[in-house]
């Protein structure tokens, strides 16, 4: 088909989950009665639901048919093994411990990892910072409650929806050598390199780079974790990229990028395709201490380690996920669905972050100069947007920030952005020019866009819960 502009879905559609069309009406109402906050909105009143693509997407056959093998031992399960070894050979790790999503890893291998440091070195945790090319929420909120510090060393270019890059999710390695010389090797109790970075937007991180990153994490002897949700779609990325990977598989890049870390932890409700399940792995034995640790805390915090919050159904299918994922033409549709998007609204005026791989970011902040920060232009579109075609997306700007802990002051933001997040095989190209043409709607009366003031304001993690009204 190589002589095709526009390749179609490169799948057939078998199961039908039957959606609401809404007037603008029923729209207002809803938006109003949830607090003017997409995240309190019921799903049945959505549309085009692209809040995340997490654990949202269509899982395949073979996915489906694996559940039924499920062994559902308490310990020991086969399920747990053909997990292990689809980890054993996709990234060449030897121990792997299932967890129920992304977080359920964080919640074991953040404290363990602080806690060594501790131990071992005698150090106080409060003064240990640690280093990402950007940290997620979750990941960021871990380390924090941990009594660590943040620090995320991204390139200049990685918030600038002016400037292309081919690799805006690399880590800044002048900026991460200098930081953790500054704070002195010791108090650096782990680096996390994001793969693909999602803060930034979806940006991948090349071969080259993390090959860099690891080389100074080893030489400050630093342990490094992959954080791993959108592994595949990074490694499509380097294959069109980076021109030494031009003709490598997917496969063979996935396992040669995990060398450059020590870990991996993985929310596998993304490139894994499954809508629960997670993973926290280890290269080999040289972090045998924490892997024996880690186990321990799964015990008490997941289940036992052979299953860790998975019943044994849900490891068989991601077993298969991970290697679903990886598909080449597969992944070639995903991104060309999302670039399309990102085309599509840039061709109307619509400024954006340049493609990634999961999500369209639009400028909120070039779309709504009127509106200023501190009433969340993004999330005010966000409003609006439902408000036009029932389209649910979400706000990645100064809601999301939040205030700073000390002063209580609104944390000044880099972008106002809003996320279109695409599940993966479950909207088609018709419904990408349905929000395409939503956006043209809005474009005509955005000056009258309205900001946003708080009725209720809870004190961490405002975003999800906010009450707000328009000013
Ligand atoms: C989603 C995600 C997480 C958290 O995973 P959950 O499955 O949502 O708990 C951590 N890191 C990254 C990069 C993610 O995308």
């Amino acid at each position: 088909m190589e002589n095709f502009k526009h390749l179609p879905e490169p799948f057939r559609i078998r199961v039908i989950e039957p959606v609401k069309r809404t007037t603008r009406a029923y729209r207002e109402e809803a938006i109003v009665k949830a607090g003017m906050n997409p995240f309190l909105l019921d799903s049945e009143d959505v549309f085009i639901d692209l809040l995340t693509d997490s654990g949202t997407g269509a899982v395949t056959q073979n996915m489906q048919a694996a559940m039924l093998r499920g062994d559902e031992a308490y310990s020991g399960s086969r399920s747990y093994y053909a997990l292990r070894d689809a980890v054993k050979q996709i990234f060449g790790y030897d121990y792997t411990i299932p967890t129920h999503q992304g977080r359920g890893a964080e919640q074991i291998y953040i404290p363990v990892l602080i806690r060594k440091r501790e131990r071992e070195k005698g150090l106080n945790r409060q003064k240990m910072v640690v280093f990402s090319n950007y940290f997620f929420d979750t990941t960021q909120g871990h380390s924090q409650i941990n009594g660590a510090t943040v620090n995320n060393v991204h390139v200049s270019e990685a918030f600038d929806t002016g400037v292309y890059a081919d690799f805006k999710g690399n880590f800044d390695l002048d900026k991460l050598e200098q930081g953790i010389l500054a704070v002195g090797a010791e108090h650096v109790p782990y680096i996390v390199c994001t793969i693909t970075c999602n803060s930034a937007g979806g940006q991948p991180v090349s071969l080259a780079n993390m090959r860099a990153m690891y080389d100074i994490a080893r030489k400050y002897d630093i342990p490094v974790i992959m954080d791993s949700a959108r592994f595949a779609e990074n490694a499509y990325f380097i294959q069109q990229r980076e021109p030494e990977y031009r003709d490598w598989t997917i496969e063979q890049i996935t396992y040669e990028s995990y060398k450059y870390a020590d870990m991996l932890a993985m929310s596998a409700k993304k490139d894994a395709m499954v809508p629960m399940g997670g993973l926290l792995c280890f290269k080999d034995n040289s972090l045998e201490d924490v892997y024996h640790e880690c186990r321990s805390l799964c015990v008490v915090q997941e289940g036992f380690p052979t299953y860790g919050g998975l019943e044994g159904g849900a490891m068989e299918r991601l077993a298969v996920g991970l290697y679903d994922g990886m598909n080449q033409d597969w992944l070639a549709y995903r991104i060309q669905q999302v670039a399309y998007l990102v085309n599509g609204l840039s061709d109307i005026g619509i400024v954006c972050q340049q493609a990634g791989g999961h999500a369209a970011f639009v400028d909120a902040g070039k779309l709504l100069p009127h509106i200023p920060a501190y009433q969340f232009p993004a999330h005010a579109l966000a409003c609006a947007l439902y408000k036009v075609g029932g389209i649910r997306a979400v706000e990645i700007g100064s809601l999301l920030l939040g205030r700073d802990p000390k002063t209580g002051e609104q944390l000044p933001c880099p972008a106002e952005l809003l996320r279109l997040t695409i599940p993966r095989a479950t909207y088609t190209q018709t419904h990408m020019d349905f929000i395409i043409e939503a956006f043209d709607q809005l474009k005509s009366t955005a000056s009258l866009i309205r900001g946003l003031t708080f009725t209720y304001e809870p004190p961490v993690l405002r975003h999800f819960t906010a009450r707000l009204t328009e000013v």
